[in-house]
């Protein structure tokens, strides 16, 4: 069923691309699609070529993992914080850009295991704020900004939250500056803003304009997760059995923004 769910969502996609063009182009794309796809079946690797699948679930310790380092303190208050080296390279150097522009970038949160996760979960769970909801309700409210173990893109060690985890910080004075260029520039670096205001329909998590992702390894990720069987993914939390009901994989998972088109990525 899930990969059906998959296939309709690229189908989807596809159709918006499609809907762009003039007839003619249609026909002679149609024309050409059966060979097209032929082709892409004997020559696209496998989605998770080099990926380990079970990182992506948050099956990972990035303090001993050879691909990932401690964000240094000239970027975080936090002691020992970790991303993929890539992302963190990409990261320093957009940091340095900001800085030049009078801006300082400070990472809250970056790479979270599923035990992390599970503790962030289900200590929102049982929380005074959250207790007067029935189950199904009560895990929407969570997952309004915080995703169920086993599915949140900090696990992939691309994700980073930055200066603070509040939209309205970034709506006036200071947190604006930077949100406007962080909209403006953070894309010549790789990162995107994936949580966007859903005024386009995007499912899922409310608006963060706090989490940027580095997508040229986070898309790779991304297609990897959802090629991979989720029937046994979501267990071992609160509430893990509202998963299916909720489609974390095609609302929340899926329910994301991409870099904007002219970017090349
Ligand atoms: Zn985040």
């Amino acid at each position: 069923m899930f990969k059906n769910q998959v296939v309709v969502w690229f189908m989807s996609v596809g159709f918006l691309l499609g809907a762009c063009k003039s007839p003619s182009q249609r026909i002679q794309e149609n024309q050409a699609d059966d060979s097209i796809v032929r082709d892409s079946l004997e020559t696209t690797p496998p989605p998770c070529a080099g990926i380990d699948w079970s990182e992506l679930k948050g099956n990972i310790n990035p303090s001993s993992h050879p691909d990932f380092d401690v964000v240094p303190i000239a970027l975080t208050r936090k002691p020992k914080i970790y991303l993929r080296k890539e992302a963190l390279d990409a990261l320093t150097s957009m940091a340095a850009a900001a800085k030049e522009a009078g801006f300082d970038i400070e990472v809250i949160s970056a790479t979270r295991s599923w035990e992390h996760q599970k503790n962030i979960w289900n200590r929102k769970w049982s929380s005074p704020k959250y207790m007067g909801f029935a189950p199904l309700e009560r895990a929407t409210k969570i997952l309004e900004y915080s995703s169920m173990p086993g599915s949140s893109r900090h696990h992939w060690g691309t994700d980073v939250d930055l200066n603070a985890l509040e939209n309205t910080y970034f709506e006036s004075g200071r947190g604006l500056a930077l949100y406007e260029w962080l909209t403006a520039h953070a894309d010549a670096f790789g990162f995107t803003q994936v949580y966007g205001d859903q005024s386009n329909g995007r499912t899922g998590y409310q608006e963060e304009k706090w989490h940027w992702s580095y997508w040229p390894l986070s898309s790779d990720y991304l297609r990897c997760y959802v090629s991979q069987p989720n029937d046994a993914l979501f267990s071992g939390f609160q509430g893990a059995e509202l998963s299916d009901t909720l489609g974390i994989i095609d609302r929340y998972v899926l329910g994301i923004d991409r870099p904007k088109e002219g970017t090349n990525r």
